[in-house]
């Protein structure tokens, strides 16, 4: 576990980047930092590898004050990550993630060795082990500096910015192997970003930081959109933070309609497995638009039902046939008692 306490860092010159911070991260989950620009989101991150040294206040690293530990030491347990991955430009991949090992005295070849089947954990083929950074897309070069965080299995992360400098699709792709990375690893890691929605998607608990280097709050990502603690934070978690929210809502307990129910009119086709082919109607067939499972949340179900032309989004089981079809009303309706329920009250 990670505590800051009562922590400022007031840079020379005089701007306060940091101001009284006290929070705690726990082990074994992701916690982020979000935030605008310039509230102290990477200061309180580097305060603490040491990188910056806190003007006030105590940062404590599994109970020890971090300023008694040997710097040396302290980072070695403490993979840090960058926006733009910085890697070394004139070395090979493989020598980029074996660079940590190979310091602390693991012989060449077996960093090597370890270093490839890194690469092939964090989805890259250890083929582009030979390669120089510069050969590699921004995406991978991104992967490549999360390989090498991990080269020394340190149990804490550190990771500024990762995935802010690929465009959207790539950085969607990094942000879910990355989520079925830690899943495996189970790593302490803090997480830095200015992307609200990133926080929400991969933070355990998120810190959501305030200008002057403030915590504005400090909480789970659900909470954190159904009761913003203030009007700064519920500007930055923007609109349509109901419907974002039911992200963390199972579908599981939506009550569905059989199949065969006509829906205005509609009833939906099925091949000879049961799997839906869309929806039959007198003009022809129209399209599903999608189907969803018991595993899936309330949010992807709701777009279904939005997006259905009948109405009404498909359920199917394991094997993709049709099991249940929700339809608008009554999805509106267990949202709402959703939403009492979360509130502590009786539906
Ligand atoms: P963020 O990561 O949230 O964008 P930073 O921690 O980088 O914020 O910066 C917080 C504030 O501290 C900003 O006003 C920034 O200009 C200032 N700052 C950051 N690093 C330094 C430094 N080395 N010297 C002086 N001021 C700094
Ligand atoms: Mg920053």
């Amino acid at each position: 576990m990670i505590e800051f306490e009562g922590v400022t860092k007031v840079y020379p010159g005089g701007t306060t980047a940091v101001d009284d911070l006290s929070l705690s991260i726990p082990d074994n989950a992701i916690t982020v930092f979000v935030g605008p620009s310039g509230c102290g989101k990477t200061t309180s991150l580097r305060m603490i590898n040491r990188m910056v040294d806190a003007t006030s206040g105590t940062i404590r690293l599994d109970g020890e004050d971090i300023r008694s530990l040997d710097v040396v030491k302290l980072r070695r347990g403490i993979g840090y990550v960058i926006q733009h991955a910085g890697l070394f430009r004139h070395r090979t991949v493989v020598d980029n993630v074996a660079t940590v090992p190979v310091l602390s005295g693991v012989s060449r070849r077996e960093a090597r060795s370890h270093a490839r089947e890194l690469l092939e954990r964090v989805g890259l083929d250890p083929a582009l082990g030979d390669r120089y950074p510069a050969q590699l897309s921004g995406g991978q070069q991104q992967r490549v500096g999360v390989a090498r965080a991990l080269a020394a299995d340190p149990p804490v992360m550190l990771m500024d910015e990762p995935f802010s400098a690929v465009d959207a699709v790539v950085r969607q792709s990094l942000q879910q192997e990355f989520l079925r990375l830690q899943q495996d690893l189970g790593k302490t890691i803090v997480l830095v970003t200015h992307d609200i929605d990133e926080a929400v998607k991969l933070g355990d608990q998120v810190a959501v930081f305030g200008e002057g280097g403030r915590l504005a709050q400090l909480a789970p990502p659900e909470e954190l959109l159904a009761a913003p603690a203030d009007d700064f934070v519920a500007r930055l978690v923007g609109r349509d933070r109901g419907f974002r929210g039911l992200s963390f809502a199972t579908a599981g307990e939506v009550a569905v309609e059989p199949v065969d129910t006509a829906v205005d009119g509609l009833v939906l086709e099925l091949d000879g497995e049961g799997r839906p082919q869309g929806w039959k109607s007198s003009q022809g067939t129209l399209p599903t638009e999608g189907t969803w499972t018991v595993s899936d949340n309330l949010r992807t179900v709701a777009d279904l039902a939005i997006l259905s032309p009948a109405g009404a989004a498909v359920r199917v089981d394991a094997d993709g046939r049709a099991d249940g079809v929700v339809r608008h009303a009554a999805l509106a309706e267990h949202i709402r008692r959703h939403q009492v329920a979360r509130l502590g009250g009786d539906a």
